[in-house]
């Protein structure tokens, strides 16, 4: 007998070439910088690749601001907005006139949060995930009356774990519609339904979900939604955040921070604080023109490419690395720490492993592909679409079989 490993069964790697031949978002790799071909990026769901359309918005905005100076600003007042506008209906299935790209994730959650709960009488409890991302439970830990719902860590909160927390205490329900660790994909439409029969409103964090799932806010009846922009629709590290709030809701709703660019006739310098009738309520200062030009450059380019086919390639990924992931790692000690059906995920695989640390580490350094490793056990594969390969997906499952051994 030989002591060497048998032929590995599963897709083999002209497979995932064929798939890749026949790839119609295969061309769209070419849009982006790519600096070390060598390495294999699994972290577009952390820090989307740099399109060169955004790098073009971005020098723009330089050469605008070195051009124009103080004058420029006649041109850039209006930017929150009108990039809002530019990825609501491509990205978010949105009307135009309910999106503002502004602040961090972070500040526009704490923002509606604290809006939304203002603006149901009576009711103080925000309810959210155990599970959930930590910035998101701790904002909502900040307002206090936080109520936590406990849903299974691979499949994520069902309508029946939400109703379940319902009652006439309740002001909000915020979720991520695609969880950062599993990459559960909720049911927008059904949870958004159930907080609303409970007299509630609903807030949706769309970090993991724009740029690579079509989202429907305005026929899922929506009411309010924040995500960020430099994961999926690679707008660069630190890039203004999207802000949704439904058009009904928008003069009901008063947001916590006072600010000159949320002011209704911003220029009058007026003595008290009057806040515009509209979505720009919701600013608060001073926008960042260069983070702007680098979300409209990523939505252009994830707009150009659609998201229909960009879902469509998502689930056609995820469903290569579930195949050798049954082949070649479950045998290994790995267990999918995502849900395992395509139709119930986002864009990324977890996978868990007891030496989730080591082999994550291993993977950089010895086999070049960057992955992110999530604390106690978890790797998370980033395959985002435009950007990844199958034979890419290949290789990466081809060189952590061999790490972990
Ligand atoms: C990435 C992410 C954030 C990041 O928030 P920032 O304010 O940009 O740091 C927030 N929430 C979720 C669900 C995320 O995945």
């Amino acid at each position: 007998m030989t002591t060497g490993p048998s032929p590995p069964p599963g897709p083999d790697r002209p497979h995932a070439e064929a798939l890749d031949a026949a790839d119609a978002l295969a061309a769209f790799r070419t849009r982006f910088a790519d600096e070390d071909p060598g390495t294999i990026y699994l972290c577009g769901n952390s820090l989307g690749r740099q399109p060169m359309a955004a790098a073009r918005r971005i020098e723009h905005a330089l050469k605008e601001w070195a051009e124009q100076l103080v004058d420029g600003w006649h041109g850039w007042l209006d930017l929150p907005a009108r990039v809002g506008d530019l990825m609501a209906g491509p990205i978010l299935g949105a009307a135009a006139g309910q999106v503002v790209v502004s602040d961090s994730t972070s500040v526009n959650l704490y923002k509606l949060a604290m809006a939304a709960r203002a603006a149901v009488p009576g009711r103080q409890v925000v309810v959210t995930d155990a599970g959930d991302f930590p910035t998101d439970r701790y904002v909502l830990e900040g307002l206090g009356n936080r109520r936590l719902i406990t849903a299974d860590p691979i499949t994520g909160p069902t309508v029946d774990d939400v109703a379940r927390a319902l009652d006439e205490q309740v002001a909000v329900v915020c979720l991520s519609h695609v969880g950062y660790r599993s990459a559960a994909l909720a049911d927008m439409a059904a949870i958004t339904a159930a907080v609303h029969d409970a007299g509630a409103l609903m807030l949706w964090d769309l970090s993991h979900s724009a740029g690579c799932y079509p989202v429907a806010l305005d026929q899922c009846g929506v009411d309010l939604a924040v995500g960020c922009t430099y994961k999926y629709l690679c707008a660069g590290p630190g890039a203004p955040a999207l802000l949704y709030v439904r058009t009904q809701l928008q003069e009901r709703l008063r947001q916590p921070i006072w600010g000159w660019f949320g002011q209704r006739d911003q220029f009058a310098m007026g003595e008290r604080y009057d806040p515009s009738p509209d979505i720009r309520r919701f600013l608060v200062g001073t926008p960042s023109v260069i983070g702007l030009a680098g979300v409209q450059g990523g939505v252009e380019v994830v707009a150009e490419a659609g998201l229909a086919a960009i879902r469509t390639k998502a689930v056609a990924l995820g469903e290569l690395g579930v195949q050798l992931h049954r082949a070649w790692l479950a045998p290994q000690g790995f267990a999918l720490g995502s849900p395992e059906d395509g139709v119930r995920r986002g864009s990324h695989l977890a996978l868990r492993h007891a030496d989730a640390q080591r082999i994550h580490h291993a993977l950089a350094r010895d086999g070049r592909v960057i992955t992110d490793f999530r604390f106690p056990d978890t790797i998370r594969l980033g395959l985002a679409p435009l950007t990844t390969r199958f034979s890419d997906v290949w290789d990466a499952f081809d060189r952590l079989r061999a790490l972990s051994y």
